[in-house]
């Protein structure tokens, strides 16, 4: 049995299963503190395993940035949140203390596309990544079927990406103005509009959709000749607006200019949308417990 956290910055789900169709146990609770969150992460295992559903092994796929050298005194701890009272947070420590079995530790990003791998849209696939959209925008490469760790773990929506000739808005990362999320993470869209993207209609949607896909078309370019994916997978929120996939893979066929001319770039296969839906987060905290379960 095992045992996986969707550590995230607003609610933490945590579930008890063999696998993600095979849940025996789920649980769902605000973001407090780190001491409260984590007590109540602790308590939900316990009280699994007074009744009858102990695990083997935890798999922890949080909100980040983290830290995930593993030889590195702060390994899985979350390092700079505007979390109020998250910097610093040991978030693996007191687990693996608590519940004497093998963590397993990633971000929530490399979480969902170890899931989507292990029973979602990317099952068999050996090289991919996975992007979601959403508030941020982020994304988790797997090559060789394991995710990609480094200093401390790719930041893909933090890439630089064309501007739609014409196009005057700012952007809004704190950091870059206007980066890949900066132009078409979810709060941009919704900066660029006067209102969210789920409230736009008609022709503003279209229109929303036609420059969302410009710019997830530059970013996904970036991606592909960078880390050559054999498949990406989209997630997230604004992901799943109408219209915006088909937009997408014309738009990242333009971007690419037929260099270097793979067909495979411009097949429905090779942009497709999550397996395993609202039910990625949690898989990816199993597929993270089932690798500590391995020793990986
Ligand atoms: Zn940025």
């Amino acid at each position: 049995m095992l045992g996986g956290i969707e550590a995230g910055g607003t609610k933490f789900v945590c579930v008890v299963g063999a696998s993600p169709d095979r849940i025996a146990r789920e649980a769902r609770f605000p973001t407090r503190d780190p001491a409260m969150t984590i007590a109540d992460a602790v308590a939900f295992f316990r009280d699994a395993a007074t009744a009858g559903h102990g695990i083997d092994a935890l798999g922890v796929a949080s909100f980040g940035p983290v830290e995930l050298r593993r030889d590195h005194p702060r390994y899985g701890a979350i390092t700079t949140t505007p979390k109020p009272g998250w910097s610093g947070t040991d978030l693996l420590g007191p687990l693996r203390d608590a519940l004497a079995v093998p963590v397993g530790f990633d971000t929530d990003v490399n979480g969902a596309a170890l899931g989507e791998g292990r029973w979602g849209a990317a099952r068999g696939v050996r090289n991919f990544v996975y992007v979601t959209v959403g508030t941020g925008i982020g994304g988790g490469a797997v090559v060789d079927g394991a995710p990609v760790h480094g200093l401390p773990h790719p930041e893909m929506g933090h890439v630089s990406v064309a501007r739609l000739p014409g196009d005057d808005f700012a952007g809004i990362c704190p950091f870059h103005g206007d980066c890949l999320e900066g132009m078409a993470c979810g709060p941009a869209i919704a900066a660029r509009w006067g209102r969210p993207a789920e409230d736009l209609a008609g022709a503003d949607l279209a229109r929303a959709v036609a420059i969302e896909a410009h710019y997830l078309a530059a970013g996904l370019r970036n991606v592909v000749y960078a880390l050559a994916p054999e498949r990406i997978v989209l997630g997230g929120g604004v992901a799943g607006l109408p219209g915006l996939l088909p937009a997408l893979r014309d738009g990242l066929s333009a971007a690419l200019a037929g260099y270097p001319g793979l067909a495979e770039h411009g097949a429905p296969g090779f942009v497709v949308p999550p397996g395993l839906g609202g039910a990625a987060g949690a898989a990816g905290a199993l597929a993270l417990a089932e690798l500590a379960l391995a020793g990986a």
